[in-house]
């Protein structure tokens, strides 16, 4: 009996619609609150979006520059529950970042910047184990900078700041080890499925259809509750509902570019760049937004460059000119090293969604992701939509649904 004949007709607490980090860990903690969950993915877990990030897991040190303590507590918490649950899957890793003048990008600010972070953190290292325990932040001076990476020896820097942040060897090892807990607590996880079509009476929903990917032949499986968590077609699952309260969403393309070698040793290294990303929200803004360089290995991945889908016309390939700008854009921020086409291994390029009122072609990104439970005609229909905007807040979204679904 295939998978699919094997839960046609069958009853669930509710379905979760895609099998990328949200879809995992909402399964999770869905069945962990006791909910019977069966979580459909199209193709294999843990092949879109979520496989294409630059894989940190950070505690949201850039947020204090929003002053935004609620976003990074988000954060921390959503790291912390990462580390615990895949500790085997995940690396702390030393970034830095060259600090230069005496003003907000310089020792003093940068200083009181990590404190306010260690001390927002402060129970960050609780049931951890001690090889992954992320020590605090510090300000290195010019001399131990230029001592650790010899690059930096011509450059006007005033010193440097270090922090650690976790790192994932493989977003698809842990969402799979994410999914081997939510099957531990009873949920069914379906891959190679699509959903086509939420089943519904008068706007109240009572399951889906779905059909296996070389099939035509549909299968219904009931419930009254379904989650989308579909990353970029989310939002459009619920289309054939009468009254459905659509929403108009802008993207963005978001692109890392892979090379044949770690460039700062085991150091992942942001250094400044001014590009068109614009950040209405930040109190404290340097007026440039940092391009990371993060070791894997022997390799790295570079990023992020992001263009509006407009101005690449929906395209997440990379042609010629993209990856032209992309080196020219990494070598005005390299010292010493440079980097040609024949340094680049791949390139991992996917979506991410822009603030609702984003004005074409400003690159505006969503800040926090939204839970939005559809309503129509007055009456909650029995659709959750998740849209995300971080891999790492997966778990702080997951603990929110739950919450909601209570
Ligand atoms: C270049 C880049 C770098 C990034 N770097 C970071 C980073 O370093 N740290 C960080 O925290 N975040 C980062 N992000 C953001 C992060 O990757 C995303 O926020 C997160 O992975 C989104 O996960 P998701 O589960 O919502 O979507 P996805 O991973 O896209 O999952 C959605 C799933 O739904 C499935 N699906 C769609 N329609 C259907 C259907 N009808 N039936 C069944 N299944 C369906 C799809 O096949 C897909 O697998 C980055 C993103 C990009 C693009």
């Amino acid at each position: 009996m295939s998978d699919l004949s094997r839960i046609a007709d069958a009853e669930f607490d509710v379905i979760i619609v895609g099998g990328g980090v949200y879809g995992a860990v909402i399964s999770r903690e869905c069945a962990l609150s006791g909910l019977s969950c069966l979580l459909i993915e199209m193709n294999e877990v843990c092949q879109s979006t979520s496989a294409n990030s630059l894989n940190i897991l950070h505690g949201g040190l850039r947020y204090l520059q929003h002053l935004n303590f609620k976003r990074m507590r988000r954060s921390i918490y959503s790291r912390h529950y990462f580390q615990q649950l895949a500790t085997d899957e995940i690396d702390r890793v030393a970034f830095l970042t060259p600090l230069s003048g005496w003003g907000i990008n310089g020792p003093i600010a940068m200083r009181i910047a990590l404190f306010l972070n260690d001390l927002i953190s402060m129970d960050r290292n609780r049931d951890i184990s001690r090889l992954q325990q992320l020590p605090g932040g510090k300000v290195l001076s010019n001399r131990t900078l230029r001592n650790a990476l010899p690059q930096f020896q011509s450059q006007k820097t005033t010193g440097a700041a270090i922090w650690y942040e976790a790192v994932m060897n493989n977003p698809a090892k842990m969402v799979n080890t994410i999914l081997d807990s939510a099957k531990e607590q009873g949920a069914v996880i379906i891959s190679k499925t699509e959903v086509t079509e939420l089943i519904h009476q008068n706007g109240q929903i009572s399951g889906i259809r779905c059909r296996q990917s070389n099939d035509e032949q549909t299968v219904t499986v009931c419930s009254q509750c379904i989650i989308d968590t579909t990353g970029k077609t989310s939002c459009k699952l619920g289309n054939n509902l009468p009254g459905y309260p659509a929403l108009k969403q802008h993207w963005a393309r978001a692109v890392n570019m892979l090379i044949n070698r770690p460039l700062f040793g085991h150091y992942a290294v942001g250094l400044k760049y001014s590009d068109h990303v614009k950040d209405n929200e930040a109190k404290f803004d340097s007026g440039n937004r940092h391009l990371f360089f993060v070791p894997h290995g022997e390799t790295s991945a570079i990023g992020t460059f992001y263009e509006s889908e407009n101005a690449i016309d929906g395209n997440l390939e990379i042609n010629a000119a993209d990856q032209q700008r992309y080196l020219d854009a990494v070598n005005s921020v390299l010292l010493k090293d440079s980097i040609t086409s024949e340094d680049i291994t791949g390139w991992q390029s996917d979506w991410l969604p822009l603030e609702d009122d984003a004005i074409s072609g400003q690159l505006n990104f969503a800040k926090a992701s939204r839970i939005r439970s559809v309503d129509i005609n007055g009456r909650f229909s029995g659709l959750i939509e998740v849209r995300s905007v971080k891999f790492t807040t997966a778990p702080a979204v997951a603990r929110d649904v739950v919450a909601m679904m209570r």
